[in-house]
């Protein structure tokens, strides 16, 4: 990889791709035109930019204020969930796993709650693009156990995971309790080694998760603690590459070690995280990983790595062989 994290020309044969998309925050990912035309409802300033101002994982978190003290309400969920999966369809995503913290748009009661969810939900079921919905809570916040529980209300009807988001400094420990209680009844992501290395894996293994969002700083564990690294091997990495520039994991692509972990036998998928805050598309995303070392086939393998990985499976692969098939 030779390019910089940022928006390139498109390949036409990446942009056709089918793909599957399972790590995209829906406040990440928001239309900057939706927060303005809602901050001039509510007769308040807009943001001109969610682009992070510095290079680690605590600042590139910081522009998230502005969505979430602008969608306040279920109504409002539903209007970005809608664009979200209109802007995805255009860019040939088939299988769409999103995410959202619900007790950062409601107050933390537990009819607001199934409100904010209900709302993301019929939007998620009306549109084309098949779509699952991740719950997630933001580290070192109350209310975790609220946040686990009315997910599990709505697993089996398109609440499919719950993560752990955030300042990744704050261990998943002081969320235990929350945890375990979403795994009972749903599959569980949690991020981790992005802001930290591999000891915030070692963590966040200890629960068991069936993917990591991230993941990739166990690449300084492949010599120093090859038991860690062949632990986490058995996990799914959800890899967003320009996040990873844009929060400082990696100075640059050139540096990333994706071509690395796939050697390794890794299963992972390229993801988007934040289209908005990274200024990307999963399409761009793919295009950057995009050498003369990669061919298309291989990153067609890629979507059904991520496929087999989706928390919803059948759901995955069957929208994914619905559009190879046209
Ligand atoms: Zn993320």
């Amino acid at each position: 990889m030779t390019q910089k994290a940022s928006m390139r020309t498109i390949p036409p044969e990446i942009a056709l791709l089918p793909k599957v998309s399972l790590h995209d925050h829906l406040d990440g990912g928001v239309r900057l035109a939706t927060l303005a035309d809602i901050a001039s409802a509510k007769g308040l300033p807009a943001p001109t930019t969610l682009r992070p101002s510095g290079r680690s994982l605590v600042e590139y978190l910081k522009p998230f204020s502005h969505v979430t003290s602008l969608v306040t309400s279920p109504d409002l969920l539903a209007r970005i969930t809608r664009e979200a999966l209109d802007d995805l369809e255009a860019d040939n995503v088939v299988y769409a796993e999103l995410r959202f913290a619900p007790l950062l748009h409601v107050s933390p009661d537990p009819d607001a709650l199934d409100a904010a969810i209900a709302a993301v939900l019929d939007e998620m079921r009306a549109h084309q693009v098949t779509s699952r919905l991740i719950v997630c809570h933001l580290r070192g916040t109350e209310h975790d156990e609220l946040a686990a529980s009315g997910a599990l209300r709505f697993a089996g009807r398109g609440v499919v995971g719950f993560d752990l988001a955030g300042d990744e400094s704050i261990s998943p420990h002081a969320h235990a309790k929350a945890i375990r209680t979403a795994h009972e009844g749903l599959a569980l992501t949690l991020h981790a080694g992005e802001a930290l290395g591999p000891d915030s894996i070692r963590e966040s293994l200890s629960y068991s998760p069936e993917r990591l969002g991230h993941g990739v700083r166990i690449i300084e564990a492949k010599s120093a603690e090859p038991a860690l690294y062949k632990a986490t091997s058995t996990r799914h990495l959800e890899v967003c590459p320009s996040s990873n520039i844009h929060t400082g994991v990696v100075s640059h692509l050139d540096h990333h070690p994706v071509h690395t972990l796939l050697d390794d036998g890794f299963s992972l998928s390229i993801n988007t995280d934040n289209r908005t805050m990274s200024n990307t598309t999963l399409s761009n995303e793919i295009s950057l990983l995009a050498t003369a070392d990669i061919s298309l086939s291989m990153l067609a393998d890629l979507q059904d790595a991520a496929a087999r990985a989706a928390f919803d499976r059948a759901a995955a692969q069957a929208a994914l062989a619905s559009a190879r098939s046209v």
